[in-house]
């Protein structure tokens, strides 16, 4: 299923359906289903007896294969860091990682092989192979390709000539957050598709609707993406982060050894990402009197901007800038936390 605000987008699209495009590029913001749309499109594409409006039937082989994740005429191809997270495998591909880090792990017990947050060369090769093919069905062969930006240059330049050419009744769907980074080249073979971020009304209903308060704040802390402010509901360390949020909000009584004691089994960057939003907060609340992302603390973050100036405040975001340029350098964590949190309170004093 697709999420209610992309009806509009799904209804809009089956107009091409007399011409069907060799290449649809879905982009957008992060965290509005993109990745849900084009795989029921594509299964819309697959199915054998869709509905008049594109909808597919659910019911037939097509469809069972799909949902069962072995349609023969399906291909998604994602980064090996993304396809573990989200379980998504193709079998072979799944044993290799397995072999690879079984390997490693025989290699002296050290840490398994960081699964790989590009699409690889290799990737797309197998690809082209399943390209070449004709299709199983007699019917459309697709492709999502998710997410377009994680490409290697290697990897987009083997795509290209395919997108040039493309082999009769393959239809690609890629799907991208980040438009700005992709090959023109690549951006101009495809037709260019802009999704439709909901607007807060439908994004709040939503996440009404799937058990969560506070929607609102969570939205305005997530620049409105209803699946991001979904997941950081559930998010583990939402404790943690609001325990932080008490420490920034607490200005000079900020304990930054606290900081560094509490927070420092935690992965740098969600730390520094949390600071990073709060010092534009207090930025934007010193210059414009809104903040962005944290509207629940607007006070405290009001009591904190009139205890120090605005040039500070830019000057250390300035060093939290910094500082995530290196953020996934092996450091120690609690030692950056309590160096930053400790410029931090300085601020005030
Ligand atoms: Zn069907």
């Amino acid at each position: 299923m697709i999420y209610p605000w992309q009806t509009d987008d799904w209804n809009r699209l089956q107009q091409l359906r007399a011409h069907w495009p060799h290449a649809l590029l879905l982009h957008g913001q992060a965290g509005i289903g993109k990745l849900r749309f084009a795989q029921h499109l594509a299964q819309g594409l697959l199915c054998e007896s869709a509905l008049p409006n594109g909808e597919p039937c659910g019911k037939c082989a097509a469809c069972n294969w799909f949902s069962q994740g072995n349609h023969p005429d399906y291909r998604i191809v994602l980064p090996e860091a993304l396809a573990a997270e989200a379980g998504f495998v193709n079998a072979a591909g799944d044993e290799k990682a397995e072999k690879a880090d079984k390997a490693d792990a025989d290699d002296g017990g050290k840490k398994t092989r960081t699964p790989s947050k590009e699409i690889k060369i290799e990737q797309v090769r197998a690809l082209l192979d399943f390209c070449g093919v004709g299709s199983h069905r007699g019917g459309m062969r697709v492709v999502v390709l998710y997410p377009a930006e994680a490409l290697n240059v290697a990897a987009a330049n083997a795509l290209l000539k395919t997108l040039e050419e493309p082999p009769a009744g393959v239809v690609f769907l890629m799907v991208s957050a980040r438009i700005d980074r992709l090959l023109p080249t690549i951006i101009s073979r495809c037709r260019q598709w802009p999704m439709t971020t909901p607007s807060p009304e439908a994004a709040t209903a939503w996440l009404a609707a799937q058990g969560i308060d506070d929607a609102l704040g969570l939205l305005a802390e997530v620049g409105g993406a209803p699946l991001t402010a979904l997941a950081l509901a559930s998010d583990e360390s939402r404790p943690l982060r609001d325990w932080t949020l008490k420490q920034l909000a607490a200005g000079p009584d900020c304990d930054a050894f606290a900081c560094g004691e509490t927070l420092q089994k935690l992965p740098v960057p969600l730390v520094l990402g949390w600071l990073q939003r709060w010092m534009y907060d207090l930025l934007a609340q010193a210059t414009a009197g809104t903040p962005r992302y944290f509207p629940a603390a607007a006070s405290a973050l009001a009591r904190c901007a009139s205890l120090a100036d605005a040039h500070a405040f830019a000057r250390f975001m300035r060093t939290v800038t910094r500082q995530r340029a290196v953020e996934n350098h092996p450091l120690n964590a609690r030692l950056v936390f309590e160096e930053l949190f400790l410029g931090y309170r300085d601020l005030f004093v």
